[in-house]
């Protein structure tokens, strides 16, 4: 960005956000300066803003929801509220390493440890005993995709005493055809949008308009159509995009879903991935591997794609969150609205894959090899993250046996980079690469 841009952006943070936002306007900073020396993308502008908007809803008077990173924002856009989704603050300390005092802490609170409560929450308990943790007005959560995650924002709401209001996902499909159908799942998911924007409509004082839910919904399928270009663009070899680009689309999704500023940027995405199919660019110049990585990313450390892009000309295609996979609804009536509003939820990166029978997620694996002619899968995995712990080896077995795929999986802790190094992690991989996969 150039110098006016970053002296804008600079400027706009400026002033006091309070205590409890210190740490994320540190986070704002870092990114800011990460980014000084790059262009400007709809993809980084969006980030920006979406840190710039928690204090200018305080200074406005608008209530702050939060909301975890499984869950798109649009009814809350919907509804004028300012949404911030958690793990944006206790997952994105994770690079800076800023978390890990946090971790420690919440350890000696008796806060419980990661092979019990994932590492992805536990910094917002130990940083709220610091004070430094963002309050919002209002909190929101659901059943999924983990026990972990939902025990942690209910000992936030407690300690913080916020209201809360939360969603039970149920494990079932919607799919007729599909095995594990159940007719009731939609209804159930519309009572529940309905009794969500009821209460939300009693804690702000102000009824959801259908002429303003609608025209959200409209923004969000347009989003979806655009990532469904994308993820079409993908399957190109060489692959179009680099490691990284796919967590722009879960990124705008997550936190501007609903917003012309995530049409913006998913549009972006597309049209940059078509543009190089188009010239036969690749992502990963010479691409030699393509990897699948069907889990989340090792938050600590942020080098690591582009590690395996230079030392062995590797492309991950995309990972569990970034292959958003929600697709383009009808939303002409109220009732479509709803639909699309429930589907999107079901579906949702992460959610769709883990909040049923294990088969959801072989599917998703053995397709995903397939469809995008992949070399290798490797698999972090944590303990905490026991449902994600339970179906890897099994899932493995699956990819193994219908495509001859190599899998790797090893342990580690995405959120601290004490447990396992990047060095350890580096090893196994290099390992597997040369011993297995060339
Ligand atoms: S990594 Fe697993 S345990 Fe941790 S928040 Fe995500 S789904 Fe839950």
């Amino acid at each position: 960005m150039d110098d006016e841009i970053y002296l804008k952006y600079k400027n706009l943070s400026r002033g006091n956000w309070g205590k409890d936002l210190s740490m994320l306007k540190m986070m704002y900073i870092g990114l800011l300066n990460q980014r000084k020396g790059d262009e400007l993308t709809p993809i980084t502008e969006m980030l920006l803003n979406y840190f710039l908007a928690i204090p200018k809803a305080r200074k406005e008077g608008k209530k702050i929801m939060m909301h975890p990173f499984n869950y798109g924002p649009e009814i809350f856009y919907a509804m004028d509220l300012v949404p911030l989704m958690q793990e944006t603050y206790s997952v994105g300390l994770a690079p800076l390493r800023l978390n890990e005092p946090f971790l420690d802490l919440a350890n000696k609170i008796g806060y419980g440890d990661n092979p019990t409560v994932c590492n992805a929450q536990r910094p917002l308990i130990g940083s709220y005993m610091q004070g430094v943790a963002p309050i919002p007005d209002l909190l929101f959560f659901l059943s999924t995709p983990c026990n972990s995650l939902a025990m942690t924002y209910q000992v936030f709401e407690q300690l913080a005493s916020i209201p809360s209001f939360n969603i039970d996902i149920p494990y079932w499909t919607y799919d007729k055809a599909g095995e594990f159908n159940d007719d009731k799942v939609i209804d159930y998911m519309i009572n529940q949008s309905k009794e969500l924007i009821s209460w939300l409509e009693q804690k702000t004082n102000q009824k959801l308009k259908f002429e303003k839910f609608q025209e959200t919904m409209v923004k969000v399928n347009q989003a979806r159509q655009y990532i469904l270009e994308f993820n079409e663009l993908l399957k190109t070899v060489p692959c179009p995009v680099n490691s990284q680009a796919g967590m722009g689309n879960f990124l705008s999704m997550v936190g501007y879903g609903g917003t012309d500023d995530a049409v913006k940027s998913t549009k972006w995405l597309r049209d940059s991935a078509a543009k190089n199919v188009k010239n036969g660019i690749a992502g990963v110049p010479d691409e030699k591997i393509r990897i699948a990585w069907p889990y989340t990313h090792i938050f600590f450390d942020g080098d690591l794609l582009t590690w395996l892009e230079e030392t062995f000309q590797a492309v991950v295609i995309m990972d569990l969150l970034g292959f958003y996979q929600v697709l383009p609804h009808d939303v002409s009536t109220p009732e479509k609205c709803f639909e699309s509003l429930a589907k999107g939820t079901l579906d949702f990166s992460m959610i769709g894959t883990c909040r049923g029978p294990i088969e959801y997620y072989i599917e998703f694996l053995i397709n995903y090899v397939k469809d995008y002619k992949i070399d290798c899968v490797i698999m972090p995995m944590q303990f905490a993250c026991k449902h994600a712990y339970l179906m890897a080896r099994v899932s493995s077995e699956a990819v193994r046996e219908e495509t001859g795929v190599p899998v790797y999986i090893f342990g580690c802790d995405p959120y601290d980079s004490r447990e396992v190094t990047s060095e350890a992690i580096r090893g196994g991989i290099s390992d597997f690469i040369t011993q297995v996969v060339l």
